[in-house]
């Protein structure tokens, strides 16, 4: 296989060492699990949640290697039925990894199976139909439950506070990001310059998933218009061209703020009747697209719906132009 064309698992951290950023946390969790490999027992139940592409899957991944033990991963909605948890939990061995992405999206039901599970590594399975029914405690071998979601808000309480440790993932800065291009081009046997790379990482919305994502595309353009060799000037034609604006905003972004700002005044309007106009959905606006908007100062959550800030106006002013589509 081309080196360059490696999938994104190869170019994931391995290793608690190898992961960058989030200095708080990894310093944290790097506590846990050595006293859990001291002691010889499972880490405690752990939950991460932050917007997609920061590393919640990649941890649960350095944990058990870290550990050296099993990682078994399932996603919410997959896990239709109690029964269908009830044969994850059973095949665990001692002290592994259960990892359930998404886990806000468990189904009610389901997650009753999880409490005990968690709390006393037992299942309670119902055996029969009506009259006839019966309980049966069945022991399990204790493991640790490693949770992600988006939506923390939306984890009810009798599971959220089953995790011991809850860790809440940020964006990175420019300059985290342009450490995990420079990484990730060394795996694709790339070369990059520090400007590249921290074109790149200004440019990636705070996201590891997306500067990764980024410097796969502006490789073809250094592969095609320059030399091979991932500089600032090659990254900056390349991001003009794939529309993304010197602060990361893509072109849904600027439709979402140039929906807001040009049919509704700035706002305040509701996330569905932006959805429509944007022919995007409510989820995805939510989930994807407002927090990074939030952050950067563009854009207001308020009860009577979303609001643009005058930094969003000038900065639409500032990168529209002939990229202005709609
Ligand atoms: P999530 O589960 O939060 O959606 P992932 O763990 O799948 O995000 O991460 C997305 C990609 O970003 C991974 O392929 C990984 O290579 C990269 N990545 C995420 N966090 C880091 C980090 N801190 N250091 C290096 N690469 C990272």
């Amino acid at each position: 296989m081309n080196e360059s064309n490696l999938p994104d698992d190869h170019i994931r951290p391995q290793r608690l060492s190898d992961f960058i950023g989030q200095d708080d946390l990894r310093h944290n969790l790097d506590v846990f699990i050595q006293a859990a490999r001291g002691r010889g027992t499972a880490m405690d139940h752990a939950l991460f949640y932050g917007n997609p592409g920061l590393g919640k899957t990649t941890l649960a991944r350095i944990i058990s290697s870290e550990l050296g033990v099993n990682l078994v991963s399932t996603s919410g909605p997959v896990i239709e039925r109690s029964g269908d948890l009830a044969a994850i939990l059973t095949n665990l061995s001692r002290n592994d990894i259960l990892f359930i992405d998404e886990i806000h999206r468990v189904p009610s039901s389901v997650e009753e199976v999880l409490y005990p599970a968690m709390e006393d590594f037992n299942l309670d399975l119902i055996i029969g139909q009506g009259p006839a029914a019966r309980t049966v405690k069945i022991d399990l071998e204790p493991f640790t439950l490693v949770g992600a979601t988006t939506r923390l808000g939306l984890l009810t309480s009798p599971l959220r506070d089953r995790f011991g440790c809850i860790f809440r993932l940020e964006f990175y800065s420019p300059e985290e990001l342009a450490h995990i291009v420079t990484r990730a081009a060394r795996i694709f046997d790339l070369e990059v310059t520090d400007e590249g790379a921290l074109m790149i990482g200004r440019r990636a919305r705070g996201t590891p998933r997306i500067a990764n994502r980024l410097l796969r595309r502006v490789r073809d353009y250094a592969t095609v218009h320059g030399d091979g060799v991932v500089n600032a000037k090659i990254a900056d034609m390349a991001l003009d061209r794939l529309e993304v604006d010197p602060l990361g905003l893509d072109q849904m972004d600027r439709k979402i703020l140039s929906v807001l700002i040009d049919q509704f005044g700035g706002g305040p309007v509701g996330v569905k009747t932006i959805a429509v106009a944007c022919s995007e959905e409510v989820r995805t606006i939510e989930e994807i697209y407002e927090p990074y908007l939030i952050q950067c100062g563009f854009l207001k959550r308020t009860s009577r719906g979303r609001v643009a800030t005058a930094k969003a106006y000038q900065h639409l002013q500032a990168h529209s132009g002939s990229k202005r589509l709609f």
